[in-house]
Protein backbone atom coordinates (compact mmCIF):
# COMPACT_ATOMS: atom_id res chain seq x y z
CA UNK A 1 0.00 0.00 0.00
CA UNK A 2 1.01 3.26 -1.21
CA UNK A 3 2.15 5.87 2.14
CA UNK A 4 0.64 8.71 1.10
CA UNK A 5 -2.55 9.63 -0.74
CA UNK A 6 -2.99 10.10 -4.44
CA UNK A 7 -5.63 11.73 -5.50
CA UNK A 8 -7.37 11.61 -9.23
CA UNK A 9 -6.24 15.01 -9.90
CA UNK A 10 -4.45 18.14 -8.47
CA UNK A 11 -3.15 21.45 -9.74
CA UNK A 12 0.42 22.17 -9.94
CA UNK A 13 1.73 25.74 -9.48
CA UNK A 14 5.44 26.66 -9.18
CA UNK A 15 7.34 29.74 -8.43
CA UNK A 16 6.77 31.66 -11.34
CA UNK A 17 2.77 31.44 -10.58
CA UNK A 18 3.16 32.69 -7.08
CA UNK A 19 5.44 35.73 -7.94
CA UNK A 20 2.76 36.72 -11.05
CA UNK A 21 0.03 36.92 -8.29
CA UNK A 22 2.24 38.49 -5.77
CA UNK A 23 3.20 40.86 -8.61
CA UNK A 24 -0.71 41.74 -9.31
CA UNK A 25 -1.15 42.22 -5.20
CA UNK A 26 1.55 45.08 -5.27
CA UNK A 27 -0.34 46.60 -8.05
CA UNK A 28 -3.23 48.82 -8.37
CA UNK A 29 -5.64 46.33 -9.72
CA UNK A 30 -6.93 43.76 -8.44
CA UNK A 31 -9.64 43.40 -10.77
CA UNK A 32 -11.22 44.58 -14.01
CA UNK A 33 -7.41 45.61 -14.92
CA UNK A 34 -5.14 44.78 -17.73
CA UNK A 35 -4.49 41.26 -16.65
CA UNK A 36 -7.99 40.03 -17.42
CA UNK A 37 -7.19 41.54 -21.61
CA UNK A 38 -3.68 40.07 -21.15
CA UNK A 39 -5.25 36.33 -20.46
CA UNK A 40 -7.92 36.79 -22.74
CA UNK A 41 -5.60 37.52 -26.04
CA UNK A 42 -3.83 34.90 -24.29
CA UNK A 43 -5.88 32.05 -24.52
CA UNK A 44 -7.85 32.99 -27.46
CA UNK A 45 -4.51 32.19 -29.32
CA UNK A 46 -3.89 29.21 -27.47
CA UNK A 47 -6.82 27.72 -28.71
CA UNK A 48 -7.61 29.15 -31.90
CA UNK A 49 -10.58 31.21 -31.61
CA UNK A 50 -10.98 35.06 -32.25
CA UNK A 51 -12.71 36.25 -28.86
CA UNK A 52 -12.23 34.76 -25.40
CA UNK A 53 -13.77 36.07 -22.33
CA UNK A 54 -12.68 35.60 -18.93
CA UNK A 55 -15.60 35.00 -16.35
CA UNK A 56 -15.50 33.84 -12.52
CA UNK A 57 -15.93 29.69 -13.33
CA UNK A 58 -16.66 27.22 -15.33
CA UNK A 59 -20.75 27.13 -14.73
CA UNK A 60 -20.79 31.24 -14.97
CA UNK A 61 -18.73 30.76 -18.40
CA UNK A 62 -22.12 27.74 -19.33
CA UNK A 63 -24.46 30.42 -17.93
CA UNK A 64 -22.88 32.89 -19.82
CA UNK A 65 -23.08 31.16 -23.01
CA UNK A 66 -26.57 30.07 -22.87
CA UNK A 67 -27.59 33.58 -22.49
CA UNK A 68 -25.78 34.61 -24.97
CA UNK A 69 -27.59 32.28 -27.51
CA UNK A 70 -30.73 33.30 -26.18
CA UNK A 71 -31.75 30.75 -24.47
CA UNK A 72 -35.12 31.59 -22.47
CA UNK A 73 -38.50 30.07 -20.98
CA UNK A 74 -39.92 27.16 -23.43
CA UNK A 75 -36.20 26.61 -25.35
CA UNK A 76 -35.28 23.17 -25.12
CA UNK A 77 -31.46 22.47 -24.96
CA UNK A 78 -29.76 19.06 -25.61
CA UNK A 79 -26.95 17.66 -23.84
CA UNK A 80 -25.41 14.23 -22.48
CA UNK A 81 -26.12 12.99 -19.11
CA UNK A 82 -22.55 11.79 -18.72
CA UNK A 83 -21.15 15.22 -18.00
CA UNK A 84 -21.15 17.94 -14.39
CA UNK A 85 -24.92 19.30 -13.52
CA UNK A 86 -23.24 22.66 -14.64
CA UNK A 87 -23.50 21.66 -18.30
CA UNK A 88 -27.58 21.09 -17.53
CA UNK A 89 -28.29 23.99 -14.72
CA UNK A 90 -26.91 26.64 -17.06
CA UNK A 91 -30.05 25.91 -19.20
CA UNK A 92 -31.95 25.72 -16.40
CA UNK A 93 -30.86 29.25 -14.89
CA UNK A 94 -31.62 30.57 -18.12
CA UNK A 95 -35.66 29.05 -18.17
CA UNK A 96 -34.70 26.60 -20.53
CA UNK A 97 -35.24 22.79 -20.51
CA UNK A 98 -32.07 20.39 -20.49
CA UNK A 99 -33.21 17.00 -22.93
CA UNK A 100 -30.88 14.15 -22.77
CA UNK A 101 -29.55 12.05 -25.74
CA UNK A 102 -27.81 9.39 -24.56
CA UNK A 103 -24.07 8.69 -25.14
CA UNK A 104 -21.88 6.60 -27.92
CA UNK A 105 -21.12 3.08 -26.04
CA UNK A 106 -17.22 4.02 -27.61
CA UNK A 107 -16.64 7.52 -26.95
CA UNK A 108 -19.07 8.37 -23.96
CA UNK A 109 -19.89 11.09 -25.69
CA UNK A 110 -23.09 12.11 -26.95
CA UNK A 111 -24.15 10.05 -30.02
CA UNK A 112 -25.10 12.47 -32.75
CA UNK A 113 -27.93 9.87 -33.73
CA UNK A 114 -29.90 10.36 -30.30
CA UNK A 115 -29.47 14.10 -30.93
CA UNK A 116 -31.35 14.07 -33.69
CA UNK A 117 -33.99 11.73 -31.93
CA UNK A 118 -34.71 14.45 -29.26
CA UNK A 119 -35.29 17.51 -31.53
CA UNK A 120 -38.27 19.29 -31.63
CA UNK A 121 -39.88 22.48 -32.36
CA UNK A 122 -38.71 23.96 -29.37
CA UNK A 123 -35.00 23.08 -29.44
CA UNK A 124 -32.96 26.19 -29.52
CA UNK A 125 -29.30 24.61 -28.88
CA UNK A 126 -26.75 21.88 -28.39
CA UNK A 127 -24.04 21.39 -25.54
CA UNK A 128 -21.76 18.66 -26.50
CA UNK A 129 -19.56 17.85 -23.69
CA UNK A 130 -16.25 16.31 -24.52
CA UNK A 131 -15.78 14.08 -22.01
CA UNK A 132 -12.70 13.46 -20.17
CA UNK A 133 -11.12 15.53 -23.13
CA UNK A 134 -12.07 13.14 -26.13
CA UNK A 135 -13.90 15.78 -28.20
CA UNK A 136 -17.21 15.00 -29.72
CA UNK A 137 -17.87 13.79 -33.29
CA UNK A 138 -18.35 17.74 -33.90
CA UNK A 139 -18.70 17.52 -38.15
CA UNK A 140 -22.20 15.68 -37.41
CA UNK A 141 -23.10 17.73 -34.99
CA UNK A 142 -22.70 21.10 -36.92
CA UNK A 143 -24.17 19.33 -39.60
CA UNK A 144 -27.27 18.67 -37.25
CA UNK A 145 -27.11 22.22 -36.22
CA UNK A 146 -27.14 23.44 -39.46
CA UNK A 147 -30.37 21.14 -40.73
CA UNK A 148 -32.21 22.71 -37.54
CA UNK A 149 -30.52 26.32 -37.21
CA UNK A 150 -29.19 25.40 -33.56
CA UNK A 151 -26.51 27.17 -31.53
CA UNK A 152 -23.58 24.92 -30.67
CA UNK A 153 -22.02 25.31 -27.07
CA UNK A 154 -19.47 23.16 -26.40
CA UNK A 155 -18.75 22.36 -22.42
CA UNK A 156 -14.68 22.14 -23.13
CA UNK A 157 -13.75 22.04 -19.31
CA UNK A 158 -12.45 18.56 -19.81
CA UNK A 159 -10.63 19.77 -23.00
CA UNK A 160 -7.92 22.60 -23.05
CA UNK A 161 -5.82 21.51 -25.34
CA UNK A 162 -7.82 18.57 -27.65
CA UNK A 163 -7.94 18.62 -31.31
CA UNK A 164 -10.99 16.97 -33.71
CA UNK A 165 -9.56 16.52 -37.34
CA UNK A 166 -6.88 18.92 -36.91
CA UNK A 167 -8.51 21.96 -35.30
CA UNK A 168 -8.05 22.68 -31.83
CA UNK A 169 -11.57 22.76 -29.78
CA UNK A 170 -12.02 26.61 -28.88
CA UNK A 171 -12.37 27.68 -32.74
CA UNK A 172 -15.23 25.52 -33.86
CA UNK A 173 -18.46 25.93 -32.89
CA UNK A 174 -20.54 29.40 -31.80
CA UNK A 175 -19.51 29.36 -28.82
CA UNK A 176 -17.01 26.59 -26.37
CA UNK A 177 -16.66 27.06 -22.44
CA UNK A 178 -13.74 26.28 -20.03
CA UNK A 179 -13.18 25.78 -16.01
CA UNK A 180 -10.22 26.59 -14.73
CA UNK A 181 -11.01 24.72 -11.10
CA UNK A 182 -7.89 23.15 -9.43
CA UNK A 183 -8.39 19.75 -11.20
CA UNK A 184 -8.58 21.05 -14.59
CA UNK A 185 -5.57 21.57 -16.77
CA UNK A 186 -4.97 24.81 -15.80
CA UNK A 187 -6.13 26.84 -12.87
CA UNK A 188 -6.86 29.84 -11.46
CA UNK A 189 -8.59 28.41 -8.45
CA UNK A 190 -11.86 29.14 -9.50
CA UNK A 191 -12.45 30.70 -12.84
CA UNK A 192 -13.92 30.22 -16.69
CA UNK A 193 -13.59 31.40 -20.02
CA UNK A 194 -15.72 31.71 -23.28
CA UNK A 195 -14.65 31.90 -26.70
CA UNK A 196 -16.40 32.44 -29.77
CA UNK A 197 -15.35 33.67 -33.37
CA UNK A 198 -18.43 35.53 -33.41
CA UNK A 199 -18.04 39.59 -32.60
CA UNK A 200 -22.13 40.15 -31.67
CA UNK A 201 -21.91 37.08 -28.93
CA UNK A 202 -18.86 38.24 -27.81
CA UNK A 203 -20.00 42.38 -26.88
CA UNK A 204 -23.47 40.01 -25.41
CA UNK A 205 -20.41 37.96 -23.20
CA UNK A 206 -19.00 41.27 -21.93
CA UNK A 207 -22.41 42.68 -21.20
CA UNK A 208 -23.45 39.85 -19.36
CA UNK A 209 -19.80 39.37 -17.21
CA UNK A 210 -21.15 42.47 -15.67
CA UNK A 211 -24.59 43.46 -15.42
CA UNK A 212 -25.35 44.07 -18.52
CA UNK A 213 -23.65 47.52 -18.04
CA UNK A 214 -22.09 49.68 -20.82
CA UNK A 215 -20.07 52.69 -21.15
CA UNK A 216 -19.32 52.19 -24.68
CA UNK A 217 -21.19 55.77 -26.39
CA UNK A 218 -22.03 54.06 -29.76
CA UNK A 219 -24.25 51.92 -27.25
CA UNK A 220 -25.85 53.89 -24.50
CA UNK A 221 -29.17 55.80 -25.39
CA UNK A 222 -28.21 59.00 -23.42
CA UNK A 223 -25.10 60.76 -23.00
CA UNK A 224 -24.94 62.94 -19.49
CA UNK A 225 -21.70 63.19 -18.79
CA UNK A 226 -17.80 61.74 -18.36
CA UNK A 227 -19.57 59.71 -14.95
CA UNK A 228 -22.22 58.31 -17.03
CA UNK A 229 -23.05 54.61 -17.62
CA UNK A 230 -26.22 52.48 -18.67
CA UNK A 231 -27.40 49.03 -18.01
CA UNK A 232 -28.83 47.33 -21.24
CA UNK A 233 -29.47 44.24 -19.92
CA UNK A 234 -29.69 41.60 -16.72
CA UNK A 235 -25.93 40.72 -16.23
CA UNK A 236 -24.43 39.08 -13.24
CA UNK A 237 -21.19 40.37 -11.52
CA UNK A 238 -19.45 37.12 -12.87
CA UNK A 239 -15.76 38.93 -13.65
CA UNK A 240 -12.64 36.97 -12.87
CA UNK A 241 -9.91 39.14 -10.65
CA UNK A 242 -6.45 40.04 -12.16
CA UNK A 243 -5.18 37.94 -8.72
CA UNK A 244 -6.75 34.99 -10.70
CA UNK A 245 -5.92 36.08 -14.68
CA UNK A 246 -2.43 36.33 -13.48
CA UNK A 247 -2.00 33.07 -12.48
CA UNK A 248 -4.15 32.01 -15.58
CA UNK A 249 -1.36 33.91 -17.93
CA UNK A 250 1.54 32.08 -16.00
CA UNK A 251 -0.23 28.52 -16.07
CA UNK A 252 -0.96 28.71 -19.51
CA UNK A 253 3.03 29.05 -20.30
CA UNK A 254 2.75 25.75 -19.03
CA UNK A 255 -0.36 24.31 -20.46
CA UNK A 256 2.02 22.06 -22.89
CA UNK A 257 4.22 20.81 -20.79
CA UNK A 258 1.22 19.70 -19.00
CA UNK A 259 -0.71 18.17 -21.67
CA UNK A 260 2.24 16.59 -22.53
CA UNK A 261 2.70 14.44 -19.87
CA UNK A 262 -1.33 13.89 -19.55
CA UNK A 263 -0.68 12.18 -22.48
CA UNK A 264 2.19 10.35 -21.85
CA UNK A 265 0.29 8.94 -18.54
CA UNK A 266 -2.52 7.98 -20.68
CA UNK A 267 -0.31 6.00 -22.73
CA UNK A 268 1.82 4.29 -19.92
CA UNK A 269 -2.03 2.91 -18.60
CA UNK A 270 -3.14 1.82 -22.03
CA UNK A 271 -0.08 -0.18 -23.21
CA UNK A 272 -0.02 -1.36 -18.94
CA UNK A 273 -3.54 -2.87 -18.89
CA UNK A 274 -3.94 -3.95 -23.14
CA UNK A 275 -4.13 -7.81 -22.06
CA UNK A 276 -6.31 -6.62 -19.08
CA UNK A 277 -9.41 -8.54 -19.98
CA UNK A 278 -11.39 -7.54 -17.02
CA UNK A 279 -11.28 -3.90 -18.16
CA UNK A 280 -11.96 -1.47 -20.59
CA UNK A 281 -9.53 1.24 -21.70
CA UNK A 282 -10.68 4.50 -22.97
CA UNK A 283 -11.08 4.34 -26.78
CA UNK A 284 -9.35 6.49 -29.51
CA UNK A 285 -10.48 8.12 -32.07
CA UNK A 286 -9.23 8.17 -35.09
CA UNK A 287 -7.68 11.68 -36.10
CA UNK A 288 -8.27 13.49 -32.69
CA UNK A 289 -6.67 13.88 -29.92
CA UNK A 290 -7.55 13.89 -26.18
CA UNK A 291 -6.31 15.93 -23.59
CA UNK A 292 -6.73 13.65 -20.86
CA UNK A 293 -8.42 15.29 -18.16
CA UNK A 294 -9.65 12.37 -16.96
CA UNK A 295 -8.21 8.30 -17.52
CA UNK A 296 -11.28 6.32 -17.40
CA UNK A 297 -11.90 2.65 -17.26
CA UNK A 298 -14.38 0.26 -17.44
CA UNK A 299 -15.24 -2.70 -15.44
CA UNK A 300 -16.15 -5.97 -17.22
CA UNK A 301 -18.26 -6.73 -14.37
CA UNK A 302 -18.98 -9.80 -16.22
CA UNK A 303 -15.79 -11.50 -16.08
CA UNK A 304 -15.17 -10.07 -12.42
CA UNK A 305 -17.44 -11.18 -8.80
CA UNK A 306 -17.52 -8.20 -7.28
CA UNK A 307 -19.34 -4.90 -8.54
CA UNK A 308 -17.17 -1.19 -9.12
CA UNK A 309 -18.28 -0.16 -5.21
CA UNK A 310 -16.11 -3.21 -4.15
CA UNK A 311 -13.59 -2.36 -6.31
CA UNK A 312 -13.43 1.43 -5.98
CA UNK A 313 -13.32 0.25 -1.63
CA UNK A 314 -10.52 -2.12 -2.23
CA UNK A 315 -8.22 0.22 -4.35
CA UNK A 316 -8.96 3.59 -1.92
CA UNK A 317 -7.77 1.09 0.92
CA UNK A 318 -4.53 1.25 -1.15
CA UNK A 319 -4.61 5.03 -0.58
CA UNK A 320 -5.12 5.50 -4.41
CA UNK A 321 -7.95 8.38 -5.20
CA UNK A 322 -9.81 6.90 -8.10
CA UNK A 323 -13.51 9.01 -8.66
CA UNK A 324 -16.44 8.13 -10.53
CA UNK A 325 -17.63 10.49 -13.22
CA UNK A 326 -20.54 10.59 -13.83
CA UNK A 327 -23.95 10.07 -12.37
CA UNK A 328 -26.38 10.76 -15.15
CA UNK A 329 -27.58 14.25 -14.53
CA UNK A 330 -31.14 12.92 -14.38
CA UNK A 331 -30.95 10.80 -11.60
CA UNK A 332 -29.17 13.45 -9.40
CA UNK A 333 -32.19 14.25 -6.67
CA UNK A 334 -33.11 17.70 -8.37
CA UNK A 335 -34.05 16.61 -11.55
CA UNK A 336 -36.13 13.30 -10.51
CA UNK A 337 -38.38 15.78 -8.72
CA UNK A 338 -38.65 18.20 -11.19
CA UNK A 339 -40.39 16.05 -14.09
CA UNK A 340 -36.73 13.56 -14.67
CA UNK A 341 -38.33 10.56 -13.57
CA UNK A 342 -39.34 9.17 -16.96
CA UNK A 343 -36.02 9.68 -18.65
CA UNK A 344 -34.21 6.57 -19.61
CA UNK A 345 -30.59 6.87 -21.40
CA UNK A 346 -29.86 3.39 -21.49
CA UNK A 347 -25.79 3.43 -22.21
CA UNK A 348 -25.34 6.21 -19.86
CA UNK A 349 -27.23 4.19 -17.32
CA UNK A 350 -24.76 0.81 -17.47
CA UNK A 351 -21.62 3.16 -18.11
CA UNK A 352 -22.57 4.37 -14.76
CA UNK A 353 -22.39 1.49 -13.12
CA UNK A 354 -19.05 0.65 -14.66
CA UNK A 355 -16.54 3.55 -14.59
CA UNK A 356 -13.73 4.68 -12.35
CA UNK A 357 -11.54 7.70 -12.98
CA UNK A 358 -7.88 6.38 -12.53
CA UNK A 359 -5.70 9.18 -10.84
CA UNK A 360 -4.08 11.40 -14.02
CA UNK A 361 -2.20 14.53 -13.11
CA UNK A 362 0.57 16.14 -14.90
CA UNK A 363 2.75 16.38 -11.27
CA UNK A 364 2.39 12.42 -11.08
CA UNK A 365 5.73 11.00 -10.55
CA UNK A 366 6.07 7.60 -12.86
CA UNK A 367 6.20 5.68 -9.42
CA UNK A 368 2.88 6.97 -8.45
CA UNK A 369 1.88 5.83 -11.87
CA UNK A 370 3.04 2.48 -11.08
CA UNK A 371 1.63 2.14 -8.17
CA UNK A 372 -2.04 2.87 -9.81
CA UNK A 373 -1.09 0.16 -12.60
CA UNK A 374 -0.09 -2.69 -9.79
CA UNK A 375 -2.86 -2.08 -7.49
CA UNK A 376 -5.60 -1.74 -10.60
CA UNK A 377 -4.17 -5.48 -11.89
CA UNK A 378 -3.94 -6.69 -8.09
CA UNK A 379 -7.28 -6.22 -6.95
CA UNK A 380 -8.86 -7.05 -10.63
CA UNK A 381 -6.71 -10.56 -10.98
CA UNK A 382 -8.00 -11.62 -7.05
CA UNK A 383 -11.70 -11.11 -8.24
CA UNK A 384 -11.40 -12.46 -11.76
CA UNK A 385 -14.45 -15.40 -12.24
C1 LIG B 1 -15.69 21.46 -14.02
C2 LIG B 1 -16.81 21.38 -14.98
C3 LIG B 1 -17.75 22.41 -15.15
C4 LIG B 1 -17.86 23.58 -14.23
O1 LIG B 1 -16.73 24.31 -14.01
P1 LIG B 1 -16.53 25.13 -12.64
O2 LIG B 1 -15.35 25.99 -12.97
O3 LIG B 1 -16.26 24.15 -11.56
O4 LIG B 1 -17.76 25.93 -12.41
C5 LIG B 1 -18.68 22.29 -16.17
N1 LIG B 1 -18.73 21.21 -16.96
C6 LIG B 1 -17.87 20.18 -16.81
C7 LIG B 1 -17.96 19.01 -17.73
C8 LIG B 1 -16.90 20.22 -15.81
O5 LIG B 1 -16.07 19.19 -15.65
Amino acid sequence: MRETYLPYGKQWLDEDDIKAVVDVLQSDYLTTGPKIAEFEKAFAQCVDAKFAVAISNGTAALHAACYAAGITVGDEVITSPITFAASANAVLYCGGTPVFADIDTATYNIDPQEIRKKITDKTKAIIPVHFSGQPCDMDEIERIAKEYNLIVIEDAAHAVGADYKGKLIGGISDMTTFSFHPVKHITTGEGGMITTNNEDIYQKLLLFRSHGITRDKDRMLDQQGPWYYEQLELGYNYRMTDIQAALGLSQLNKADKFLHRRREIADMYTEAFKDTTALRVPFQQNGCNSSWHLYVIQLNLERLSFDRKKFFEAIHRENIGVNVHYLPVYKHPYYQQNGYREVKCLHSENLYERIISLPIFPKMTNQDIDDVITSVKTILERNEK
